[in-house]
């Protein structure tokens, strides 16, 4: 079995370790806040650790010694908690300060009233156990309840911290309710149990940051800077996830190109025909149902993936986009300015046809529509 001096050593060699780590991270990324925030958590946890490495049963510790040893761990704890909500994006409420701030000092003044007031130094263990259950408890709810986003990493981090809670709650009770005292058994137990769950504190951490950065480059990768749409390449991936044979209903996509386009950029310049685009596909998101897929698809031609539509029914979707465009004209530079599109349309028919063959009929489809003359749907 391990003795105590070597587990204290390697728990601050490991905390020093994550400092660097989350040092050389904070120092690539300096405006991600949030990574300042768990620097300075574990920076305060190392202080902590190394203090405490000194004396790790000692309960006769100077009171100055346990205060700062408490509020290092104290702050640690709070620290994480406010990372997280700078990485949610979230800000500070009052309340949240002052509730921190009461955590975070309560067990520093317990060391110095408790004994003070004649009570066993426990008592003194318990009040810091309990604040940092109710620290690390509200980790917990800002993971799971204020979650802003989906990423797996975050529920290693909240089960971490939902262990260090039950550790600490189970630590309190067994002090206050049993006649148990801290010992060189519990020093060890506690070590090697905070060991453990800070590894998967602080590998979570990284492993959010990073999702997290994996993600938006996926969506940059996938998303048409100008309109927000998806690109070529972000259809193909969503696609993936509609799978047209086994649906057992017809997929439509429908091939829209602005027409005359060029005369728009002749008479607006360049920056005003992509304001047009821009314009376009807000008011084309806004007739879409959540599943439909629009796509830019060249400069000014747009892919719309209809999943569980029948032909008739893209025709109608078709003719109203189509309608929209025509007889509400675009502001641009405070000027209206007119624009008609051209459409075509393509059933993607089970069970042997595929999206590139019915993007092909859906082009024959749009050149008839211009030959016809423009501002039309053909199919
Ligand atoms: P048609 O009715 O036959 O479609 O005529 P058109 O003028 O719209 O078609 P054409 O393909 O000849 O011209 C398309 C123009 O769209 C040419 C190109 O400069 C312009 N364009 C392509 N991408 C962009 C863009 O991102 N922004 C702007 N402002 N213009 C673009
Ligand atoms: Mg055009
Ligand atoms: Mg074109």
């Amino acid at each position: 079995m391990l003795d105590l001096a070597t587990l204290s050593f390697s728990s601050t060699v490991s905390r020093a370790a994550y400092f660097a780590v989350f040092l050389i991270l904070a120092l690539r990324q300096r405006e991600k806040s949030y990574l300042w925030h768990w620097l300075g958590a574990i920076l305060a946890s190392l202080l902590g650790a190394i203090m405490l490495a000194k004396e790790p049963t000692n309960l006769t510790l100077p009171v100055l010694e346990s205060m700062q040893i408490f509020t290092f761990y104290m702050a640690s704890l709070v620290l994480s908690w406010s990372g997280l909500r700078r990485f949610y994006g979230l800000g500070f409420h009052a309340y949240a300060i002052v509730s921190v701030v009461i955590l975070t000092v309560t067990p520093a003044l317990a060391c110095l009233l408790v004994p003070w007031l004649g009570a066993s130094k426990t008592i003194v263990a318990s009040v810091y156990f309990l604040c940092a259950t109710a620290a690390s408890v509200m980790i917990v709810v800002e993971i799971m309840v204020a979650r802003r986003e989906y990423l797996w990493s975050q529920i290693v981090v909240a089960i971490a911290f939902g262990i260090y809670a039950m550790g600490f709650a189970l630590s309190a009770a067994m002090l206050l309710f049993t006649d148990l005292q801290i010992s060189t058994e519990t020093a060890r137990a506690t070590i090697i149990f905070d060991q453990i769950n800070s590894v998967l504190v602080y590998v979570g951490y990284v492993a959010m940051s990073g999702e997290r950065a994996n993600l938006q480059l996926r969506h940059q990768a996938e998303t048409d800077a100008l309109t927000g749409l998806f690109n070529r390449r972000g259809i193909q991936h969503a696609l993936l996830k509609l799978d047209f044979e086994r649906s057992g209903s017809t997929t439509c996509v429908i091939l829209g190109d602005l027409d005359h386009f060029k005369r728009i950029n002749d008479t607006l310049g360049h920056e005003g025909g992509d304001d047009v685009l821009k314009t376009f596909a807000k008011r084309l998101k806004n007739l879409m149902r959540s599943d439909d897929m629009a796509v830019r698809w060249g400069g000014e031609e747009f892919l719309v993936v209809l999943p569980h539509t029948s032909i008739d029914e893209a025709t109608a979707f078709a003719e109203r986009l189509r309608t929209r465009i025509e007889t509400e004209p675009f502001m641009i530079f405070t000027k209206a300015v007119n624009v008609t599109i051209s459409i075509g349309i393509a059933e993607i028919a089970q069970p042997r046809d595929t999206f590139e063959k019915a993007v092909e009929r859906a082009d024959r489809a749009l050149y008839s529509a211009k030959r016809e003359g423009r501002n039309r749907i053909c199919r």
